[in-house]
C-alpha cells in the first residue's frame, strides 16, 4: 500500500491567511484543494511539500457569480460535480458542464475542483507510476532523474497536459486571477501554460489561483471532443476545443429565447443555420497531446471569413492533423492519436454546426 509522506496541514479562512502561509512557507509549501491529484503524486513521491495549504474553506473560492450575458466568475475551490449540474454553466456555458461531466467519476467530481483541474501536474507513462518503480528505471528527467525516456536525447520533459477543462478555456478565452502577498494579476488561458513538462504553468509558486472569468456569450459557441480508452472513466490523450464566434448578421430571432444584454449589446445569438452565416472567429485548440495545449492558427485561417460548411471543416481538420504531434509516453499509439486530431476536430465542428 502507498502511505502518504508526513506533512503538516493547514487550513487558512481567508486568501490573506492563504497567501501569507504559503509566502512565510516557501518552496516546501503547496496548496491543495480536492487533493485528487496532488495526493496521489505525494504517495508516488512525485510531489513532497513538508506543509499543505488547504484552499477549500477560503469563501471567495467556492462561490460562482453571473451569467452568460454579464460573463461569469467560477470560485477556484468550486468542485467539478456543481460545475456540471449549474444550471446558469449548463444554459450559458454547455461546453463547460459537458467537458466536466468527462472527467473522471462521480466520486471524484464530489471531490476534484476546477482550480485543481486547470492546474493539473502534466502526466507521461514513465513519471505516474509509484517510486519503485521509477527507481527501477533510475528515475527521469521530470523526478529525481536525468534521462527522459520518451525522447533520451532531449534536455525537455514532454509529459502531456491532461486537463480536460484547459483546451475548453483557452479556446473561448477565458482569464484566470492569481494573488499573492505582492498583489493579484489577471492571465490569459492562452498565454499560462508553458509548453515544458516539467515548468508547465506560468505561475509562480506562491500564487494563489482564486477565480477563473468567463467570457459574456455575445454570439459564440465552443464545443469539446475526448479521446480516451474507456468512456466511464480515463485522463484524455487528446482532446479537441472548437470555438466559432458568428458575424452578425442583424437579422433572425434570438436564439434559446435569451434576453438582451442589460447593455443592449448584442449579447444572444442570431438564429439561421450555421451554414449560412459567416465566421468572425474560430480557434482549435488541441489538448492531450503535449506539454501545453495546442492552437491550430491555420485551423482558424480555415474557418474565418467563410460559412462552417463541409469543406472549411475538412481544411480545419487536415490543419489539427498536420499540427497534431503526439508522443509516445500516453495510452494508444502515437500515430493513430495523430489521426483521430483530425477525426475529432471534424467532430467538434459538427456539433457547432447543430447548434
Ligand atoms: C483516477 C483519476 C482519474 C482522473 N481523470 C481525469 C480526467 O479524465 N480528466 C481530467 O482533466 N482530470 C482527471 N483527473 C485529475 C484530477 O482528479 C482532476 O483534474 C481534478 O479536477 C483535480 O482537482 P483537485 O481539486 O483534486 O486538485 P488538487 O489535487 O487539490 O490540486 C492539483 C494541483 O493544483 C494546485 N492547486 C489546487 N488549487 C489551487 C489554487 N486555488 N491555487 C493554486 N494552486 C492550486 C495544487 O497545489 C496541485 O498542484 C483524474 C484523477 C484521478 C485520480
Ligand atoms: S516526458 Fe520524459 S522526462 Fe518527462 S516525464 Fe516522461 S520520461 Fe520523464
Amino acid at each position: 500500500m502507498m502511505r502518504l509522506p508526513k506533512f503538516s496541514y493547514r487550513t487558512p479562512r481567508t486568501i490573506a491567511e492563504a497567501v501569507k502561509v504559503i509566502g512565510d512557507t516557501g518552496p516546501e509549501a503547496q496548496f491543495v484543494a480536492g487533493g485528487t491529484d496532488l495526493y496521489p503524486n505525494m504517495k508516488r513521491r512525485q510531489q513532497m511539500p513538508k506543509t499543505v495549504i488547504s484552499v477549500m474553506r477560503l469563501p471567495e473560492l467556492n462561490q460562482i457569480t453571473g451569467d452568460g450575458a454579464s460573463g461569469l466568475v467560477i470560485g477556484a475551490s468550486v468542485i467539478l460535480t456543481d460545475i456540471v449540474e449549474n444550471p446558469i454553466i449548463q444554459r450559458d456555458y454547455p461546453v463547460i458542464a459537458s467537458a466536466a461531466r468527462t472527467i473522471s467519476t462521480p466520486i471524484l467530481r464530489n471531490m476534484g475542483t476546477i482550480g485543481g483541474n486547470l492546474l493539473l501536474d502534466t502526466r507521461c507513462n514513465y513519471y505516474d507510476q509509484n517510486y519503485e518503480w521509477r527507481k527501477a528505471i533510475n528515475f527521469c528527467l521530470k523526478k529525481d532523474g536525468d534521462v527522459c525516456w520518451v525522447a533520451p536525447g532531449s534536455s525537455k520533459c514532454w509529459a502531456v497536459q491532461s486537463s480536460d477543462l484547459v483546451p475548453v478555456m483557452v479556446a473561448i478565452g477565458a482569464k484566470f486571477r492569481l494573488v499573492s502577498t505582492l498583489g493579484e494579476r489577471m492571465v490569459d488561458a492562452a498565454g499560462f501554460y508553458n509548453n515544458d513538462g516539467i515548468d508547465y504553468l506560468k505561475k509562480r509558486h506562491d500564487e494563489l489561483l482564486v477565480d477563473i472569468h468567463l467570457p459574456a456569450t455575445n454570439g459564440w459557441r465552443a464545443s469539446y471532443q475526448k479521446l480516451r480508452r474507456r468512456g466511464a472513466f480515463d485522463f484524455p490523450v487528446l482532446g479537441v476545443a472548437a470555438y466559432v464566434r458568428y458575424q452578425s448578421t442583424g437579422r433572425g430571432a434570438l436564439a434559446h429565447g435569451r434576453a438582451p444584454a442589460p447593455s443592449g449589446g448584442d449579447s444572444c445569438v442570431r438564429t439561421g443555420t450555421s451554414s449560412d452565416r459567416i465566421i468572425a472567429d474560430a480557434k482549435i485548440i488541441l489538448g492531450g497531446i503535449a506539454p501545453s495545449p495546442i492552437e491550430v492558427n491555420e485551423a482558424a485561417q480555415a474557418l474565418i471569413g467563410k460559412p462552417l460548411n463541409e469543406d472549411q471543416i475538412q481544411a480545419a481538420a487536415e490543419a489539427a492533423y498536420v499540427k497534431a504531434r503526439p508522443l509516445d509516453n500516453t495510452d494508444f499509439v502515437m500515430n493513430w492519436r495523430k489521426q483521430m486530431a483530425r477525426q475529432y476536430t471534424i467532430r467538434a465542428l459538427k456539433e457547432l454546426v447543430a447548434k
